[in-house]
């Protein structure tokens, strides 16, 4: 994507310190990005992940913070945007916890609403302003298939990312005229440590494909979304999921 001449991009990946996030780092870091990489609290992944993808050849800043802290999130990155701004901004980080709602305690409902939706907006609001100045940019949102099929014992997550996938359309509307391109992705079963504890035998039937997919898989989306040959693609929802909800 860039030549010795040209300066790399900047991807800003939050949760790129594990599973899809970390596959998404280092592809767009294959792709000429330098990378700016949130994750939360654990720093030995934070730190691995940081060393696989400098293998890319990509400038690596770790930014440690909480998604769903607004003056978190601020304080880490608005430093950083006196000097640069993000050309992609994968909004990726994103918990669950399952629970059928009439047990689901309340902290599990605000935790998981205020770490996507509110994680979304925190980090998108903060780069929002610098990358409307620049006339261009992407911004891709990590959802789930729970955002379009129903998943008993996700009313918190299922409202999360249903959410965000109606911020990105409101906001690909917004931003369309100063060329920022605002998509999602959704994926379905996909092999990273957010799977742990789910019932494989019942799942695996469920999935058209027979199999998980690999965050590689997740990840070629989103550098195909990144990249100049997307040009003409925004507000959309893409799906990446071996056929569980068409
Ligand atoms: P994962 O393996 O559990 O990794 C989560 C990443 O997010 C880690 O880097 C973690 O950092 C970071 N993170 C968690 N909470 C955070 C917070 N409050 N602030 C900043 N960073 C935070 O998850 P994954 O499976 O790769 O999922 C990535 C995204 O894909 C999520 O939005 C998830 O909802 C979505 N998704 C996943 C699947 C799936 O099957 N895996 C399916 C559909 C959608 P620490 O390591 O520091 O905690």
């Amino acid at each position: 994507m860039t030549n010795s001449s040209s300066p790399r991009k900047i991807a800003l990946v939050t949760g790129a310190s594990r599973g899809i996030g970390l596959a998404v780092a280092k592809q767009l870091a294959h792709d000429g990005f330098d990378i700016w990489l949130n994750y939360h609290s654990n720093h030995e992944a934070a730190q691995k992940a940081k060393a696989a993808i400098e293998t890319e050849g990509a400038a690596v800043t770790l930014l440690p913070f909480d998604v769903a802290d607004i003056n978190a999130v601020r304080a880490s990155l608005n430093p950083l945007l006196e000097k640069n701004t993000p050309y992609a901004l994968i909004n990726n980080a994103g918990i669950r916890r399952d629970n059928l709602l009439v047990f689901m305690q309340d902290d599990d409902w605000t935790r998981v609403i205020s770490t996507i939706l509110g994680g979304f907006h925190n980090v998108t609001k903060t780069v929002l302003a610098a990358m409307i100045r620049n006339k261009g940019g992407r911004i891709i949102n990590i959802a789930s298939a729970a955002a379009h099929v129903p998943v008993p014992g996700q009313t918190n997550y299922s409202a999360a990312k249903a959410g965000i996938v109606g911020a990105t359309r409101s906001l690909a509307l917004e931003v369309a005229k100063r060329n920022v391109l605002v998509n999602a992705v959704s994926p379905g079963f996909i092999e990273t440590e957010m799977l742990e504890g789910l019932p494989m035998d019942k799942i695996l039937p469920l999935i058209p494909l027979r199999r998980l997919g690999r965050p590689q898989e997740v990840a070629d989306l989103v550098s195909f979304l990144c990249s100049e040959k997307a040009s003409y693609i925004t507000g959309q929802a893409f799906q990446v999921n071996g056929g569980v909800a068409m």
